[in-house]
């Protein structure tokens, strides 16, 4: 970052590409653009997770442990503190406290305030340029990186990131592929039309028994949606509740054991049988290292960690 012309495109302004932008800003001393590309003006800066409009939608983690700035475990409790009366929609959410769980839509706005914020007092040189639009396709060249977007225009960056967040659901398999294209599916939960069409049925049918299946009941409920709605799970699993209970003093030693998914496994369970503590809190404690531990797994122990223990 010496070259005073130097220049990094983001693709994605969800959490992810939001908060790089923002560190950008903050921390970088020399001079440096920051195009930050999005393709949905209505997800610009909250993303997928935190665009939804409705206030029963809620944050799955409690607000004490959402902070945008690691240094700062605090800031978004804080923030929401400030903004209590924003906030406060009994009956989802009636106090604001650290273990609150606070709408979604709330943390969508507090990226998009950090964003802002850090524009606005960001050293001199450094400048952020907001771009609507979608990239399509990337060359990489010794000279840097040209962004090809939808709209026809190019983008000259010195470096890429992506942060193209999670990609819609793939289609569960059948015998009949005509069925993708039929009227009574919709394959991207998170379509507008998808959950009109839904509110006019008898009944209905949820492939999956995550979260955002949680979403569209709540949201279903709250329509008055009065027809049955069947949820599938492939292993009859349900979303387990939080509880209270006092933080796990939990963490794993990648370095001292060997990173399988099988040790880790076994040493988690290991903790929670032989403390008194809640699993919850077990696996919270790990929020601080999930990515360090992600990373020293090999490609295979990933992938089986996807195969076998991700909807656990
Ligand atoms: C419904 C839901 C609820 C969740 N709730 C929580 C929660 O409570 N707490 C928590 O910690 N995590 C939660 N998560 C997890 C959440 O996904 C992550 O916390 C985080 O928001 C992911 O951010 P992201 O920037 O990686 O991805 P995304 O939010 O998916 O953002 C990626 C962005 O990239 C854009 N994009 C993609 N391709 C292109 C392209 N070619 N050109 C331009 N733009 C492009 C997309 O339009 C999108 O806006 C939730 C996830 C979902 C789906």
């Amino acid at each position: 970052m010496t070259n005073p012309q130097a220049s990094i495109a983001i693709v994605g302004a969800g959490c992810s590409g939001t908060l790089l932008a923002a560190h950008l800003l903050k921390k970088t001393t020399n001079a440096l653009t920051v195009y930050l590309v999005e393709r949905n003006p209505q997800q610009y800066g909250k993303g997928v997770a935190y665009s939804t409009s409705a206030s029963c939608h809620l944050l799955n983690v409690p607000a004490g442990n959402m902070s945008a700035f690691p240094e700062d475990p605090g800031h978004f409790f804080k923030w929401a503190q400030q903004n209590e009366k924003k906030l406060l929609c009994p009956p989802w959410v009636t106090e604001i406290v650290p273990s609150a769980f606070l709408p979604r839509r709330s943390y969508g706005e507090y990226l998009c305030q950090i964003l802002e914020e850090a524009d606005k007092t960001a050293a001199a040189g450094m400048r952020l340029q907001r771009v609507i639009d979608e990239v399509v396709d990337v060359r990489l060249d010794s000279k840097g990186v040209e962004l090809q977007l939808a709209s026809g225009a190019k983008l000259l960056a010195d470096r890429i990131v992506l942060a193209l967040g999670n990609f819609p659901p793939g289609n569960p398999k059948v015998a009949d592929p005509r069925f993708y294209n039929s009227m009574r599916y919709y394959g991207n939960p998170w379509l507008p039309e998808a959950y009109e069409a839904v509110l006019n049925t008898e009944s209905c049918l949820l492939i999956g028994s995550g979260l955002t299946m949680a979403d569209w009941c709540i949201n279903l409920k709250r329509a008055g949606y009065a027809g049955a709605i069947h949820v599938l799970s492939r292993r009859g699993l349900w979303p387990k509740a939080h509880k209270l209970a006092p933080p796990a003093d939990f963490s794993i030693d990648s370095d001292l054991l060997r990173p399988t998914v099988r040790n880790w496994l076994h040493t988690l369970r290991a903790y929670i049988r032989g403390s008194d503590c809640n699993w919850r809190y077990a696996m919270d404690a790990l929020r601080p290292s999930t990515q360090r531990l992600w990373k020293t797994l090999s490609v295979v122990e990933q992938r089986r960690f996807l195969r076998h223990l991700r909807p656990y």
